[in-house]
């Protein structure tokens, strides 16, 4: 391992013991994840802090996640609920739908929280047909190819003045101008589009860098 590498890791352990210290539940979800053959590809403990920052800043009683793999995020967010709040997290895969709901139960935040199993986008067009009560906050950290397409379909879901999150979207691809990469398409989507008003948070990570794309809904269309 490179020095950089090294030091990189001390920051993040730094930032994590003190800013978000894990409690059994959090590290639970984890171990439990690995049992299941899960790989752990979940936000880190300052990655759940800052979604769950976000949701507490705006007072967020209705939360969207598309990809919710084990539920690490997601249990950072229920927890940013109010008593009567509600998470609708969107997963296509049966068995990480099966473990997030048990490792909730587990975790105690089993109330109000739910995952509909299925391809996001399909489910997104759903909701909007349903007639979705709007959300508070949506976090977006699902195929990477689909980001553009999650813009498009859960933005008429988020309130004005709500935010849209989300996950990896700094990275080295989009250095290249002609980059068709999903997150390249959304970052300039959503820097372009005028009902957000955008900033993005690099993140640390043990082996370099990658980035939180935070957007307000400032207008609706
Ligand atoms: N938010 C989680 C990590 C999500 S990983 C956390 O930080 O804890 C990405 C998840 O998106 C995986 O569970 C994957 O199965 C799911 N996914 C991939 N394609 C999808 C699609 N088309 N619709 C919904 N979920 C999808
Ligand atoms: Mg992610």
């Amino acid at each position: 391992m490179s020095n950089v590498e090294t030091k990189n890791q001390q920051y993040v352990h730094y930032l994590n013991q003190l800013f978000a210290p894990e409690d059994d539940a959090l590290a639970g979800i984890r171990a439990e994840m690995a049992r299941e053959g899960i790989r752990p590809i979940n936000v880190s403990p300052i990655g759940g802090k800052t979604l769950h920052f976000f949701a507490r800043l705006i007072g967020a009683k209705r939360i969207l996640e598309i990809g919710t793999l084990g539920g690490y995020s997601a249990t950072w967010l229920a927890r940013a609920l109010p008593a009567a709040g509600r998470l609708i997290s969107l997963e296509l895969e049966q068995h990480h739908a099966e473990v997030s709901r048990r490792n909730w139960a587990q975790a105690g935040v089993s109330d109000g929280v739910e995952v509909r199993v299925g391809p996001a986008a399909e489910t997104l067009r759903q909701m909007q047909a349903a007639g979705e009560a709007p959300f508070d906050l949506v976090f977006i950290d699902a195929d990477k190819d689909g980001y553009p397409q999650y813009l498009e379909l859960s933005l008429p879901l988020l309130r004005v003045g709500g935010l849209m999150l989300a996950d990896n979207t700094l990275r080295e691809d989009i250095l290249d101008a002609n980059s068709t990469s999903g997150i390249a398409k959304y970052n300039a989507a959503v820097a372009a589009h005028p009902e957000l008003m955008s900033i993005m948070i690099p993140m640390l990570h043990g082996h370099g860098f990658d980035g939180l794309l935070v957007s307000m809904k400032q207008s609706s269309g």
